[in-house]
């Protein structure tokens, strides 16, 4: 067995996360992962700590005291101040080899995943993606990672008894974020960042940022699935009149009918509305594991044994493109509502 650039002999008895942000404002996955190691940290009576990177950053150092984190680690250069994977890749490494941390904990984003993968190389250490979980062994500090597999048939729980950091990428909304204490202070430790200029082979030539949608944060979520038959205009009205937004199931996705961003499920979003509203949808264990976290659960669909039906709270048994715009209609004579 390959030995991983340091042990558990070596490492320190603190969990570390990666502080991914872009244009002055953290990623919501990195607070929700710094809520969930502050747990996991007080039940093991160790530390947390984040881990920034970019030009001109430390500000977002108070955020993350305020969501839980004791110290965090500053690395800050004008070459860091857009994400690419050679230069973040190569500063985070010198972090870990000089932090040495037991966890290290990144948001399973595109540029999370991106940067998690090569470090685990580096690290010559493992990588458990999209975990769905977290505890860790006081007996031991064994990072245990709850991973789903085989197409969500199983459950895998995986640890990693020698390998040091224990590597884990983290979902967006697969933790709660909890209330923020802004009276909470702690340290901040600059890291000496040694980069230059042909260290990085990747050429930013131009940045283009679209209104992203982020169904994690929705507070009404209305789904649509094959029964729907691609009619998301509908669905939007229903949400814009909720303030919520739309989601969808994976093979209205795949047909082209709606955008990849907006799957929900264990291949796309999780969210955690107030309600989801189900239209259309069978509920495939696959699809709902992105909305078992909503407080209220409405499903329509024509068929009275359809299993989304076991998993709601509200059931109502018919034609999606009847029923949908029935209630869109009583909605709109609802004073608040037409007016919102
Ligand atoms: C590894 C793996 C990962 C996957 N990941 C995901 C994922 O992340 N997200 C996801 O969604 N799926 C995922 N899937 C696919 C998943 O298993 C299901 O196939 C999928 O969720 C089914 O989508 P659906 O409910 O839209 O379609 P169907 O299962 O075809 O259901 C359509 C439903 O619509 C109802 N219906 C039909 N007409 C009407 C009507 N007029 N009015 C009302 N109801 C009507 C039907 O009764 C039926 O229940 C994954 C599969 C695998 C193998």
């Amino acid at each position: 067995m390959v030995a991983s650039m340091y042990g558990k002999n070596e490492e320190k008895k603190t969990i570390w996360v990666y502080l991914e942000n872009d244009q002055g404002i953290l990623e919501r996955v990195s607070l929700e992962m710094l809520a969930k190691g502050r747990q996991l940290a007080n039940q093991v009576g160790w530390s947390l700590a984040g881990l920034l990177l970019g030009h001109q950053v430390s500000d977002l150092a108070n955020e993350a005291f305020a969501y839980g984190a004791d110290q965090v680690y500053v690395a800050e250069h004008p070459l860091l101040e857009y994400f690419t994977i050679d230069g973040y890749a190569r500063v985070v490494e010198q972090a870990l080899m000089e932090g040495v941390p037991s966890v290290f904990l990144l948001g399973a984003t595109p540029n999370g995943r991106d940067l998690a993968g090569r470090l685990a190389v580096r690290q010559r250490t493992g990588l458990n993606a999209d975990c769905t979980g977290l505890r860790i062994n006081p007996e031991n500090g064994v990072l245990i990672s709850e991973v789903s597999g085989f197409g969500g048939g199983v459950l895998a729980l995986i640890e990693m008894v020698n390998h040091r950091p224990q590597m884990a990428t983290v979902r967006p909304g697969v933790f709660s974020l909890g209330k923020p204490d802004r009276k909470k202070t702690g340290d901040v430790i600059a890291i000496p960042v040694e980069l230059a200029a042909d260290d990085i082979n990747t050429q930013i030539r131009e940045r283009v940022t679209g209104r992203a949608v982020d169904l994690t944060r929705t507070p009404v979520l209305v789904a649509g699935g094959r029964g729907v038959e691609g009619d998301f205009n509908l669905l939007t009205e229903l949400a814009d009149l909720l303030g919520g937004d739309v989601g969808a199931t994976r093979p209205t996705v795949d047909e082209g009918h709606i955008e990849r961003e907006r799957q929900i499920g264990q291949t796309g979003v999780v969210c955690s509305p107030k309600v989801a509203i189900c239209c259309g949808i069978s509920g495939a264990f696959h699809f709902l594991v992105g909305v078992e976290k909503a407080d209220l659960v409405i499903a329509i669909n024509s068929d009275p044994e359809a299993p989304i039906f076991e998993f709601s709270d509200y059931c109502i048994v018919g034609d999606v493109h009847q029923i949908v715009p029935k209630l869109i209609k009583a909605l709109r004579k609802v004073p608040e509502v037409s007016h919102a």
